[in-house]
């Protein structure tokens, strides 16, 4: 089998980018596999032309939003918005596509909602939790919060996905998906199953990948051994 073979062209429109500057870009990659959706790590202007979709993971908002400058891609992801490219913020993607962070300058602001950074306190006071979500999943997903921002508000057009306790850890509008916590950190699909939806795809139906024992420290592990 030759790599053209191996690679079958994706169709325009069909693919979901995942922004590859700094973050944990790896992990979004492999759930869209896993659902069969064809994905790709995007940095360059003209890599986000053919995207149904794009993910910006989490990371370093801070870090994310100077590289976004440096590219030159703030624009384009701006410009592709406005054209039809859905886009789905983790955590520090979060941050950096809502119109207002408290106590400090915007960077995307492509969603009417106001997200607070670090809100939990340090990185040690990073924390698992479970929801129910039935909009996207019959069984309860399981939740990482790493250093995690809260949503403090969202404006008129943005619903809440979820809310737990003081604040709202996940929200849309017809072209945004927010979440402050790590689906891709998780097995469950369901988050990526809803987001490719969102894009105009048809990912694979829900499987028992959802359901697999989630072992909730391994993500602490990853971070020692990096
Ligand atoms: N604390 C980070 C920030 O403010 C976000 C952390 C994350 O993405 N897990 O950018």
């Amino acid at each position: 089998m030759n790599r053209a073979e191996l690679n079958p062209p994706v169709a325009a429109g069909k693919i979901i980018g995942v922004l590859d500057l700094q973050g944990d870009v790896c992990e979004h990659l492999d759930h869209l596999r896993r659902l069969g959706v064809a994905a790709r790590p995007v940095k360059q202007a003209e890599e986000f032309e053919d995207l149904a979709g794009l993910i910006l993971p989490g990371g370093e908002s801070t870090c994310l939003a100077r590289l976004l400058k440096i590219f030159a891609i703030d624009q384009v992801i701006i410009r592709k918005f406005h054209e039809g490219m859905k886009l789905w913020g983790t955590c520090a993607g979060a941050i950096l596509l809502a119109k207002s962070l408290s106590g400090e300058t915007s960077h995307l602001g492509l969603i009417d909602a106001e997200v607070a950074r670090n809100s939990f306190g340090s990185q040690l006071d990073s924390f698992t939790a479970e929801a129910a979500i039935p909009k996207l999943s019959s069984t309860p997903i399981p939740l990482t919060f790493i250093r995690a921002p809260k949503i403090i508000r969202v404006g008129e057009g943005v619903d809440v996905l979820l809310r737990m306790g003081d604040f709202i850890a996940a929200a849309e509008s017809p072209g945004i998906l927010l979440t402050v916590f790590h689906p891709e950190l998780t097995p469950s699909l369901a988050f990526h199953r809803y987001f490719a939806r969102k894009c105009g795809l048809h990912p694979g139906a829900e499987d028992t990948a959802d359901n697999v024992f989630w072992d909730r420290t391994s993500w602490m592990r990853f971070a020692r051994i990096a």
